[in-house]
């Protein structure tokens, strides 16, 4: 059955490029008689707050889309992280790392999972050190040239029917669990996108350089594959990008002004924005 799902991150209130996101997945499983999932994204726990949970759900029903089940919580999930990292650990795919953020500077610039391209490969090859791993902060990377010897490089399907395949500089030595939390943004995301049977990711354009290491992960897994839908995104008319530091027009505002929420989401999804906004590439 087709099975899509919005997965927000709660580190503010949604704005109208999140309601694109939702509506055009929402729209695509119900077109479809499929299902559509709500998924909270908090592992980053110093940036979520759950006043902000709250305020995803208000807005999903205020916009008038309805989810299957109850909300998945990825803070919740980090068992399921975990077994997923022992397997990479044991294949001999997942390495401990101990840079901190300002040895590897660019990190902290990439907006979403960094796919581990900036990575220098410090920490790959070192010994395992088990005294060390108890007694100091670290993350986990993935060996991507490992990877890339036991499996092809991947390719993915989109909605439209374009096949798209990945370069070897698209994957590098991706972060799958941080020195705070169970799992890094890739990881969980295969993962969870995998537990709960969804075969359409529907996401904003700038998520594609996600693909590919995303799409490795799901190979070293063994997970099935799903359709993806990168859609392009909400832009005001000027062209600059809507978020959630640029104060970008929340839906909590837009209501508040009166706008009716289900006519909003009726207009999107068939492209048709409020005046000051339009629709970009990445
Ligand atoms: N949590 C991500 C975000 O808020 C979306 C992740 C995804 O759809 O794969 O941008």
């Amino acid at each position: 059955m087709l099975t899509s799902r919005f997965a927000p991150s709660p580190t503010g209130r949604l704005h109208l490029g999140h309601a694109y996101s939702a509506v055009l997945g929402h729209a695509a499983a119900r077109s479809a008689g499929g299902r559509f999932l709500l998924r909270i994204e908090d592992l980053d726990q110093t940036r979520s707050r759950p006043e902000f949970v709250d305020g995803i759900q208000e807005d999903m029903r205020w916009l008038g889309l309805d989810w299957d089940g109850p909300a998945i919580v990825q803070s919740q999930r980090a068992a399921a992280y975990l077994d997923a990292l022992d397997r990479l650990r044991a294949d001999g795919l997942a390495y401990p790392c101990f840079c901190t953020r300002a040895d590897i500077v660019q990190v902290a610039a990439a907006p979403h999972g960094d796919p581990g391209l900036h990575y220098p490969g410090t920490c790959r090859g070192l010994p395992d050190d088990p005294e060390r791993r108890a007694s100091t902060p670290h993350s986990w990377r993935l060996d991507s040239a490992r990877a890339l010897e036991r499996c092809p490089l991947p390719g993915w399907a989109e909605q439209d029917g374009s096949i798209h395949r990945a370069k070897a500089t698209d994957v590098g030595d991706a972060i799958l669990a941080r020195k705070d939390a169970p799992a890094a943004y890739h990881l969980a995301c295969v993962v969870d996108d995998a537990a709960s049977g969804v075969t359409l990711v529907v996401r904003g354009a700038d998520l594609r350089p996600s693909t590919p290491i995303q799409r490795l992960l799901q190979l070293l897994l063994e997970l099935p594959e799903p359709t993806y839908l990168h859609h392009k995104l909400v832009v005001h008319d000027d062209g600059r990008r809507l978020a959630k530091r640029d104060q970008a027009p929340t839906l909590a505002a837009m209501r508040e002004a009166g706008v009716d929420g289900r006519e909003l989401a009726d207009g999107l999804t068939t492209g048709l924005l409020p005046s000051g906004f339009r629709l970009a590439d990445a």
